[in-house]
Order: C-alpha cells, then sequence, then structure tokens
C-alpha cells in the first residue's frame, strides 16, 4: 500500500482526504493512518489536518522499491525493482536475479556495493548512500556481436538525464564514461551471458556519484561528483528513474537497426572527446590522434597523423594528451 499512498500523495497539488483514501484501497482510517505513520517514519514529511486530510510536504533522497515505483513512468524499465542495503556488485547480483528468472527490465539498486565492478577487472569505488549503483537487466534478442553498443546507448542516457536534472552539461568520454568540467562522475559496465548466437542476459551496471564530498586519493584527479560540481543535492529515485526514461528512448532507436547509425549525431555532440586530441591506450601499442566521433557500430573514429584509425571499445582507455578528457 506504500507505493499507492506515496502515489497519490505525490499526484495530488493539495490535501487527499482519510476517507478517499479508504475507499480507494477498501480499508479502514486505522490502516491508512499506519500507511502514512510508516512513510513518516521512513522520513516522508507528511501534514496532517482534520477535515482535510493529507499533504506530502517533502520527500527523502530514499532508495525504497515504493520511492522508485510511485514516481515510475517507464513502459518496461524498472518494472520489477529489486533494493538492497549492501551487495558486492549491482551487476553481480542482476546476473543472480537473471538465472533466477527475473523478466527483462528489471532494475536492481544498493546503497552500498563492496565489491562495485569497473572494466577489465577494475574497482568502482561505492561507499554508501553517496551515489546511485544501479543495474538494468536486459534479455535483448539482438545478435551477441551487437551487445557491446549498449553501453553507448546507456552513456547517451546518462549524459541527457543527468544535463536534465542539474542544468549543467554532463558529456560523455567515450565509450562509456560521464564527466562533467573534465572529471568522471559516472561508469558504465555491460557484461553479458551469452551463447555462441544467441544472448542470455545482458546487465547494465550505472554508477553515478550524486553526494561524495571527496574521493580517494589515487582518483582525485579524475573522480567528481555532482555535489562537488553543482554545490547542490539531488534526488536519487528522480534522477533513476529519468536515466530509464532516455534509456527506453535510445534502446527504441538502436533496436530498429541494431547499431547506433540514427544515433551516432547525438552521442557526438555530447562526446567531450569529439575534436580533441587524445591518446589511445592500446596494450598492444599506444598512439595520439584527434577524435572524430563514432562510427555506427560505436567504434571511435581516430586520425592519426598518417591514417584514420577505428578503434573499439573491449581493450582500450582514451586519455586527454594533456589530462584525463
Ligand atoms: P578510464 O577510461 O577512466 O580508464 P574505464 O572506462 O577504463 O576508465 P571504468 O570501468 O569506467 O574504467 O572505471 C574504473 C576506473 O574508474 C577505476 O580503475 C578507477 O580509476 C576509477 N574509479 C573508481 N571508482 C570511481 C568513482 N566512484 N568515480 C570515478 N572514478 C572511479
Amino acid at each position: 500500500m506504500k507505493t499507492e499512498l506515496l502515489t497519490i500523495l505525490r499526484e495530488t497539488d493539495g490535501y487527499v482526504s482519510g476517507q478517499s483514501l479508504c475507499e480507494k484501497f477498501g480499508v479502514s482510517r486505522t490502516a491508512v493512518w499506519k500507511g502514512i505513520r510508516q512513510l513518516k517514519e521512513a522520513g516522508y514529511e507528511i501534514e496532517a489536518v482534520q477535515n482535510k486530510g493529507y499533504r506530502l510536504v517533502s520527500v527523502p533522497d530514499l532508495l525504497s522499491e515504493y520511492e522508485l515505483k510511485s514516481i515510475r513512468k517507464t513502459e518496461w524499465a524498472g518494472q520489477e525493482i529489486c533494493c538492497y542495503p549492501v551487495v558486492d556488485s549491482t551487476n553481480t547480483r542482476a546476473q543472480q536475479l537473471a538465472e533466477d528468472g527475473y523478466p527483462d527490465g528489471t532494475l536492481v539498486v544498493a546503497e552500498q556495493q563492496d565489491a562495485g565492478k569497473g572494466r577489465r577487472g577494475r574497482g568502482w569505488e561505492s561507499p554508501r548512500g553517496s551515489g546511485i549503483f544501479m543495474t538494468l537487466l536486459l534479455k535483448p534478442g539482438i545478435s551477441p556481436a551487437n551487445a557491446s553498443m549498449l553501453t553507448l546507448v546507456a552513456a547517451l542516457a546518462v549524459s541527457a538525464a543527468v544535463t536534465e536534472q542539474t542544468g549543467q552539461p554532463a558529456g560523455i568520454k567515450w565509450p562509456n564514461d560521464i564527466v562533467m568540467n573534465g572529471k568522471k562522475i559516472c561508469g558504465i559496465l555491460t557484461e553479458m551471458s551469452a551463447q555462441f548466437d544467441y544472448i542470455n542476459h545482458v546487465v547494465i551496471g550505472i554508477g553515478i556519484n550524486v553526494h561524495n564530498e571527496s574521493f580517494p586519493e589515487e582518483i582525485s584527479h579524475m573522480a567528481t561528483s555532482l555535489f562537488l560540481e553543482t554545490k547542490r543535492r539531488f534526488h536519487r529515485a528522480a534522477l533513476i528513474e529519468s536515466v530509464l526514461e532516455r534509456f527506453e528512448h535510445y534502446y527504441a532507436v538502436f533496436q530498429k537497426t541494431e547499431d547506433l547509425g540514427a544515433l551516432v549525431r547525438e552521442y557526438d555532440a555530447r562526446l567531450v572527446n569529439m575534436h580533441q586530441n587524445v591518446r589511445v591506450l592500446d596494450p598492444k601499442e599506444p598512439f595520439d590522434g584527434k577524435a572524430m566521433g563514432i562510427t555506427p557500430r560505436g567504434e571511435l573514429i581516430v586520425d592519426t597523423w598518417e591514417s584514420r584509425r577505428l578503434v573499439s571499445a573491449g581493450e582500450v582507455s582514451v586519455r586527454g594528451v594533456y589530462g584525463y578528457v
């Protein structure tokens, strides 16, 4: 009932009468009052006025199933939501849920990750309550060869959502990082379980630094948070909802052709490396050049002084020649 109560309180400008809530849910006044009390205990500020009813005054920055469901406007993303205080990694948890039969679009959210993952076995700093640690489980009917492009689809969604919610540009550092003022606020890690020609499931993990006031020394030169960049606090559930809504949009466009053909322009417009000198940290041989945007398959086009090279995401990182971006 908490989800429904919250949804009604949110949708109503003024007061909702206790009587109308009783009728809506077919329960007693005491049951409604209990629901309201539970919400208050969770941190919701709800005003109760005799003969008028209840009014939602403010909401806490809570990542609960009922909070996320009461603001949900998506069609399929986040239809099932699993929230945890602590997990090892939301990607690992989502993979377990996939094996247990959870459906396409299941969302996993945690307040803290004990073993947050980055690309190529690296870690993701995930202290309690500091950010968004979420994973979207997909069971896409696409070829396994095309799944890596989903990272770029997710990057578009986060870039657009963060820009909208903060009012400050949040660009993409190819292929999977979102940056604000030259520092990283978000990393995306896509993992897949597949047969030769069939995808069992894909999990897209998104870590966004929201409230962090500082970072460990090893990453402080390249990591930042929404709070550090804007000096404002953000409601994490609203940001998650915005990411999911935008993901649904870009994913639908991607699915039509199973490539990024129709998204290249927008991706390039959000690409902080665009027309910048970059260093491609290829384990075989690093090289420098100028980034010229992406191909419809999500490769980065890099003009070196001798030739034009196409860089695939798998094994490489890209740096600005003079710094992180
Ligand atoms: P890069 O291109 O920056 O090397 P990557 O895309 O190869 O990054 P990711 O998987 O996005 O790697 O992120 C892992 C790396 O990000 C870690 O090795 C660490 O340097 C850095 N990192 C870890 N936690 C955070 C965090 N909370 N915010 C920003 N950066 C982080």
